[in-house]
């Protein structure tokens, strides 16, 4: 588990699943399995979930269960932002029914933290919330109890249980999002909305085509009312695709339109910062504006990345009105 992250929209990320394998082009430049891969060596944590080939790093589509933490919220007692998974998906496949049961147990049990889901397998997920509603499974809180319990050993006054077999179904602490990045991988967006969720999200990064969210929503109602929060961003990392910035003008814009918060978390060097905002780049790679604001950049292949940059003048750093009300 990590308390402190370099991604702006969370405070920590929690991995209790190792491993993945490709779903789609946003795929491309993984992160996770480049790192997977570096630390895939005998007695290393992604042993046999990761090879280093010539071609570059690939999974090896084995996906585990991390027993060791799979409870690390629960020793986390100040609130937090957690992202679940940021080195994997939750919705793998290879993962049980029951496994992601144990993994939404631990965030029952942990109702002071807020779990941000991200998903790319946004049709398993939905499968999953119909399976946790069949009638002849228990309850979705009795399947958690049940999933998570063994996990939960140091919970000698049942404190933990309590919470778990008590909790609103959907839980009230989980927001779930699928990442959506182009008009290809919109059709995540039907089975989010069709997903029983408290928050729902689309993270369009890494943001590589354009997005038309309508064509991609039942209606537009459902967008309104459905859709809670959008984060866009241009990719960054070896090999970092374009990313133009009338794709990120167009998202802000349909949110405007849906009344949807919106978080531009990054965006390429070359985006229009406004009139009074053109970037004066340092030799430490960070980035001056005119009003005396800096703000960090990395060096993708050559290209700068600026993290929460001014589009137009603006920021965009929206999250879902519950959680900051
Ligand atoms: S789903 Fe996420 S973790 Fe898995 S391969 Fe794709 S980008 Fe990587």
């Amino acid at each position: 588990m990590g308390d402190g992250t370099g991604i702006s929209w969370t405070d920590a990320t929690w991995n209790p699943v190792r491993g993945c394998s490709r779903v789609s082009e946003g795929c491309r430049n993984c992160y996770a399995e480049r790192v997977a891969a570096r630390f895939s060596g005998p007695g290393q944590p992604y042993e046999g979930l990761a090879d280093r080939e010539r071609a570059g790093s690939k999974w090896t589509g084995e996906v585990r269960i991390v027993p060791e933490h799979l409870a690390d919220p629960l020793r986390w007692k100040r609130p937090r932002r957690i992202f679940v998974n940021s080195m994997s998906d939750l919705f793998h496949e290879k993962l049980s029914n029951e496994d992601i049961a144990a993994i939404f147990g631990v965030m029952a049990a942990a109702p002071q933290h807020t779990f941000q889901v991200l998903t790319k397998r946004a049709e398993r997920m939905r499968e999953w919330f119909e399976w946790m509603a069949l009638e002849e499974n228990w309850s979705p809180t009795a399947t958690m109890h049940v999933e998570a319990g063994p996990h939960l050993d140091d919970d000698e006054d049942d404190t933990l249980a309590e919470r778990i077999l008590d909790a609103e179904w959907p839980l009230p602490n989980v927001w779930l999002g699928v990442s959506v990045e182009n008009q290809d991988a919109a059709k995540r967006i039907q089975h989010l909305l069709a997903t029983p969720a408290a928050v729902r999200f689309l993270s369009c990064e890494p943001l590589i085509g354009p997005i038309d969210l309508l064509a991609a929503s039942p209606n537009a109602r459902s967008l309104v009312w459905d859709l809670d929060w959008i984060i866009g961003g241009c990719e960054s990392g070896p090999g970092a695709r374009a990313c133009d910035v009338d794709w990120l003008r167009s998202l802000r814009d349909q949110c405007a339109m849906a009344a949807v918060p919106f978080f531009l978390k990054q965006a390429e060097e070359t985006t229009d910062c406004g009139e009074d905002r053109e970037p004066d780049i340092g030799d430490d790679d960070s980035i001056a504006f005119g009003d005396g604001s800096k703000m960090k950049a990395r060096r993708p292949g050559g290209h700068h990345v600026i993290e929460l940059p001014y589009l137009d003048g603006a920021q965009h750093a929206a999250f879902p009105g519950p959680a900051d009300a």
